[in-house]
């Protein structure tokens, strides 16, 4: 009999993804159920909450059966606010019955003695609410309505009370710089997991209303690096993965596509969430048609020739990518300074706690030289005058774009194409090739 040799989960995982990643198994992925949210949060990257066109409870079902078949193992439940589809039970427990291992993202504001009740029954692999402040006053401020918070920890009590393992995070945005060590403080408290993230990035349709909101690049650095846990964690990733990157002709550098995978509420199988590009409609075709099809083909695209992070050595570090890129430029090749800024800022500190002065001062150079206004020669820039979209979220919102406009008009661009299987007009049916 042979040996077995015993693996932490951590380093399953990691055998796990690279295998995942090596034969393309769409192992994690994420799907939002709706748009629709009752909260209105200055930084929200969606254009329309209003729901329209979402898929139905059985094509969900469908697409989950598919997914499941297809090999994917751990699998994201997120919006717009999940809770807010009446028939979350029933999607929540079509993906437990097919074996996958859920992780639901909510606001928490709706969660309710059923929806605790369903989980302590079924547990999902992982909980995680996001917190937009710590009182109702803030929550006024940075969701736009009342009473949130008060309807928040009513739900994090229904959560304890059960016993369920809970992960409250934060956006580290302008309006919540001095709440976020009180957050990580309640979570300590109530025997939570913490995390924040100070990166916010454009609207999905392109408004640059949210960036609005972004830290200063000085406070997302001190954000990232003054918690000694955080500053390990970056160190340890800056030495294994930034340090060893190399230029490359390819657009993307991520795992985005290879085994992960994102499905919006209108049934658009993508690579990532946020990178409007290569969408596949699954309402047309099957899972593994779009995953072996135009969603893997973004992986072979090459990078344009004014794509100047290609080449870059912090590349690894930056969370300027093609989808940040594309929404806040317009092109999944264009350059951001504000992620330029942080990263060289970031990259500075990381070198001067390895001792490595020299370097740190070459990286702060080039952040100042960024923040006075440069910008590298022939590279496509953020849009000089955003174009503010004025969705369902004007209506009686905390408007991050302020535009001002009609909640019926919208002004953005279309910035996605969707390969659709061809279809024979006459019939209908899809036209055999
Ligand atoms: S960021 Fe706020 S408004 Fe947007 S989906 Fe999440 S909770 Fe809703
Ligand atoms: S934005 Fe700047 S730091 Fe980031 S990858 Fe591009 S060149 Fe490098």
């Amino acid at each position: 009999m042979s040996a077995c040799t015993e693996l932490s989960y951590n380093a399953f995982g990691e055998r796990l993804n690279r295998a995942g990643a090596r034969d393309r198994i769409p192992l994690a992925g994420s799907i939002e159920v709706t748009f629709k949210c009752n909260l209105r949060c200055v930084h929200c990257y969606i254009p329309d909450y209003s729901g329209r066109n979402e898929m139905s409870t059985a094509e969900i079902s469908r697409i989950l059966s598919e997914i499941a078949d297809a090999g994917c193992l751990y699998l994201l439940l997120t919006g717009g606010e999940v809770l807010s589809r009446a028939d979350f039970p029933e999607i929540y427990l079509r993906a437990k019955r097919l074996g996958l291992l859920l992780t639901v993202f909510t606001n928490g504001t709706l969660l309710d003695e059923r929806t605790a009740d369903l989980l302590a029954e079924y547990p999902p692999h992982g909980l995680e609410i996001t917190l937009y402040g710590l009182s109702d006053e803030m929550y006024l401020r940075t969701t736009g309505f009342p009473g949130r918070f008060t309807a928040v920890r009513r739900a994090i009590d229904l959560i304890l009370a059960r016993g369920l393992p809970l992960t409250l995070k934060a956006v580290a945005m302008e309006p919540l710089a001095d709440e976020i060590a009180k957050m990580q403080a309640f979570a300590e408290s109530i025997g939570a997991h913490f995390r924040s993230d100070p990166i916010i990035h454009a609207r999905l349709d392109g408004s640059l209303g949210p960036t609005t909101v972004r830290p200063s690049p000085e406070r997302a650095v001190r954000h990232d690096t003054e918690d000694p846990r955080r500053l390990a964690d970056y160190l340890r990733y800056y030495r294994e993965y930034v340090l060893t990157t190399q230029p490359t002709h390819l657009l993307m550098s991520c795992g985005a596509g290879l085994s992960s995978f994102h499905i919006d509420p209108h049934g658009t199988l993508l690579s990532c969430e946020a990178l409007p590009l290569n969408g596949y409609d699954l309402r047309r075709g099957t899972f593994r048609d779009g995953w072996y099809g135009i969603v893997g083909a973004i992986r072979g695209r090459e990078a344009a020739a004014t794509n100047v992070c290609a080449s870059c050595e912090l590349r690894a570090l930056c969370d300027r990518c093609p989808a940040t890129a594309m929404l806040e430029t317009g092109s999944p090749d264009g350059w951001v300074p504000y992620f330029c800024e942080v990263t060289h800022r970031r990259a500075a500190v990381l070198e001067e706690k390895m001792g490595n002065a020299e370097k740190a001062a070459r990286f702060r150079a080039h952040a100042e030289k960024v923040a006075s206004g440069w910008t590298p020669p022939g590279a496509v820039l953020p849009r000089a005058t955003p174009f503010l979209a004025a969705g369902a979220g004007c209506a009686g919102g905390a408007c991050a774009t302020g535009c001002g406009k009609s909640a019926t008009k919208t002004h953005a661009t279309q910035l996605l194409k969707i390969d659709r299987p061809r279809t024979d007009p006459a019939s209908q049916k899809e036209a055999v090739p």
